[in-house]
């Protein structure tokens, strides 16, 4: 049973909520741990039936499960399903659980080769990594490799009170430009911030790193722009490619303007 808890004097519900890896760096889940000052707030929202980095034990009776990482066995087919049939929301957390995220990389390759490099002659299973709704229904996508904390938290509280959860629409710029810094490609270095949505707060342009895309495309993002300003800027088909690939949002696109002729390609 849920604990019993209020605000202002009205019962606000607590929700069973479960967190679960598959193949990941699980640096999503470290990140909810991270931040110790907000830590207690957090969890007073939710009641933590599941978290193997966070806790020992748990029960499979949760109303919420997050889930971290790409399918890439057959073993995480299964489980996923086993969670998709516990939860009444599944979250899928990340940029390798809503993309493929980097474990998608791999997919550019044939399969048998990528084992070999890695594995050698050890027996793996390692196949073509899958985003999770490629194999069950995803309610909600929290986006980014790693996901922001803060973002998370305010999705907690409105998935407890019920709240309609929303992500931005609009592209990675629209942050950078109200955080005053100096355009990237002007500093002669790409950045995919105009095709990529909000919601990270430009942390790597502020740190004067272009984005790679991690969270996915803005709604509306006009792709095809993004790559005339790419070329304009003197930047290859293949560093534009590589940027797209990166998390897998974008892969799509990536593979459309593989078969492109470019100005600047090689
Ligand atoms: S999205 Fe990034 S941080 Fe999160 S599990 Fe995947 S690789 Fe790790
Ligand atoms: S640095 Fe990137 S995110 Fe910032 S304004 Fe330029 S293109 Fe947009
Ligand atoms: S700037 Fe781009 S790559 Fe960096 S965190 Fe934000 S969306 Fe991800």
């Amino acid at each position: 049973m849920a604990a019993a808890r209020s605000f202002l004097g009205v019962p606000v519900y607590k929700p069973r909520v479960a967190f679960f890896e598959l193949s990941s760096c699980e640096g999503c889940q470290l990140q909810l741990l991270n931040n110790e000052d907000t830590l207690p707030d957090f969890l007073s929202l939710v009641e933590v039936v599941n978290f193997r980095e966070a806790m020992t034990g748990g029960t499979d009776d949760y109303e919420i499960a997050f889930v971290e990482g790409s399918v890439t066995r057959g073993d995480e087919i299964e489980r996923l399903r086993e969670v998709r049939g516990k939860a009444k929301t599944l979250v899928a957390l990340g940029s390798c659980a809503c993309f493929g995220g980097v474990n998608q990389l791999k997919n550019r390759f044939d399969p048998d080769w990528v084992k070999k490099e890695v594995y050698g002659d050890r027996q793996v299973e390692s196949e073509r990594a899958k985003p999770l709704e490629d194999i069950v229904t995803v309610d909600l996508r929290i986006l980014g490799c790693p996901i922001n904390k803060k973002e998370v938290e305010g999705i907690m509280v409105n998935l407890a009170i019920g709240k309609e959860i929303k992500t931005p629409k609009y592209p990675v710029c629209m942050e950078c430009k109200a955080n005053g810094n100096t355009c990237l490609f002007d500093l002669g270095e790409p950045c995919l911030g105009p095709i990529t949505r909000a919601g990270c707060n430009s942390c790597c342009p502020n740190g004067r790193a272009g984005c790679w895309g991690c969270r996915g495309p803005a709604e509306d993002g006009n792709l095809a722009q993004m790559t005339v300003i790419m070329e304009r800027y003197g930047f290859s088909k293949e560093t534009i490619i590589d940027r797209l690939e990166c998390f897998g949002g974008f892969s799509d696109y990536a593979s459309q303007l593989r078969t492109i002729k470019l100005k600047n390609s090689s």
